[in-house]
């Protein structure tokens, strides 16, 4: 059977391949070091689980409207006035089935054949598949590490052409854990007002924010940004709540609503119970989500430490999310490797270190580690990084 040229165009997940090969050695009985994940490793919080239980104990298990439940919409309304002071009406939000599918479903909703999306580098893997997904084009700009991965005004500018639909910002970033200041937000938005672009603002790891940093939406620094700015956020990180599949976005009328019937056609709503535990994870607190982001934050420190004593290996502090992204292609030269894909490759041949190359992000000199895992995994993982470098010099 010919399959669709839809999926045969598809770049397979970077962290796919190196995934396969660390199971195989783990399955040969070798101890390897995983720092691939892209999940929080606690446990959903007690409280939502309740809820979503109780849901179901109390026959709340019918299809629900495609949109949401009107009291999840009413909690992620209160949500986005606690957090953002953004007020949003129930028909500016669709809850989906995760914040990936919410992306998803807009570039659906948004693009046409050929029409252009930006897409900063390094990116998050899924966005330049679903903008081809929806026949769009991905563009991409450079987040120089010189600028913490940032992209500036100017290079927007530049990147538009007249089948520009759409720029992606991601603040706090994967897989860079970079966050624009809300002045750099302003500029970018000037740009996106001055030629009608629509701003898609992925906030997922807005919760997971350190040393101070405080969270901005660029949708809350003025009405005209809110109307020109979809906001994509979930639960899958704040909460640790990854396999529940809830996610939403929040903006203008007319693409909430297409995107409600395209969901409408497709997943008819997000799972019910989910649902219901995402109601308790926003309209209750019992400080699992800062005691989630506190463990982040001392993680970060130690490893980031450990991570830059390492020679050959620089590192721009992140200032959220769960990721260092460090610049290694020194260290794959020193230790005689003209590419950081294969250092990784040898990394995990020798020393049983599974890390991300950041060929897939957009970003090949740089590889991504998750701290989203034990610290002693974690500093056993570059205990082994520093021999491995050591001996190949
Ligand atoms: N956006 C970014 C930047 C992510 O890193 C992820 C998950 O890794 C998502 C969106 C998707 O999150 P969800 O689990 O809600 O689909």
């Amino acid at each position: 059977m010919k399959l669709a040229k839809r999926v045969s165009t598809l770049t397979p997940s970077s962290t796919l391949a190196i995934t396969a090969k660390a199971k195989a050695l783990r399955e040969q009985g070798h101890d390897v070091i995983g720092l691939g994940a892209g999940e929080p490793d606690f446990n959903t919080p007690q409280y939502i689980i309740d809820a979503a239980v109780k849901s179901m104990e109390e026959g709340q298990t019918k299809y629900t409207p495609s949109g949401g439940l009107p009291k999840l919409k009413d909690a992620v309304i209160g949500k986005f006035k606690e957090d953002q002071n953004i007020t949003y009406s129930a028909n500016e939000i669709i809850v989906c089935s995760g914040a990936k599918h919410a992306l998803y479903t807009l570039f659906q909703a948004i693009l046409d054949e050929g029409d252009e999306v930006i897409i900063p580098t390094p990116y998050w893997v899924s966005y330049p598949e679903q903008v081809k997904l929806a026949d769009g084009k991905p563009v991409y700009i450079e987040g120089k590490e010189s600028n913490e991965f940032k992209v500036t005004k100017e290079q927007l500018e530049a990147a538009i052409t007249d089948r520009t639909k759409a720029f992606i910002l991601n603040s706090p970033s994967n897989p860079t854990g970079s966050m624009y200041s809300e002045e750099e937000m302003r500029e970018l938005g000037e740009v996106c007002l001055k030629h009608d672009i629509l701003i898609v603002s992925d906030e997922i790891y807005e919760k997971l924010v350190y040393d101070g940093a405080v969270h901005t939406s660029i949708a809350q620094l003025s009405d005209e940004l809110k109307e020109q700015t979809i906001i994509i956020n979930g639960v899958s990180k704040s909460h640790s709540m990854t396999g529940w599949r809830i996610g939403y976005a929040a903006g203008n009328v007319e693409i909430i609503k297409a995107m409600t019937n395209l969901a409408s056609h497709s997943t008819s709503n997000p799972t019910a119970n989910a649902q219901f535990g995402t109601i308790a994870a926003y309209t209750e607190d019992d400080g699992s989500v800062e005691n989630m982001r506190q463990a982040f934050e001392g993680r970060l420190h130690k490893v980031y430490e450990q991570l830059v004593a390492i020679p050959g290996l620089s590192c721009v502090k992140p200032k959220g999310a769960f990721y260092l992204f460090p610049n290694a292609i020194e260290a794959a030269t020193n230790c005689g490797y003209d590419n950081v894909d294969d250092w990784v490759t040898a990394l995990l041949d020798e020393e049983k270190v599974a890390l991300v190359p950041g060929s897939g992000f957009g970003a090949p000199e740089n590889v991504r580690l998750s701290y989203a895992t034990s610290l002693e995994a974690i500093q056993e993982a570059l205990t082994r990084i520093e021999r491995f470098i050591e001996k190949k010099s």
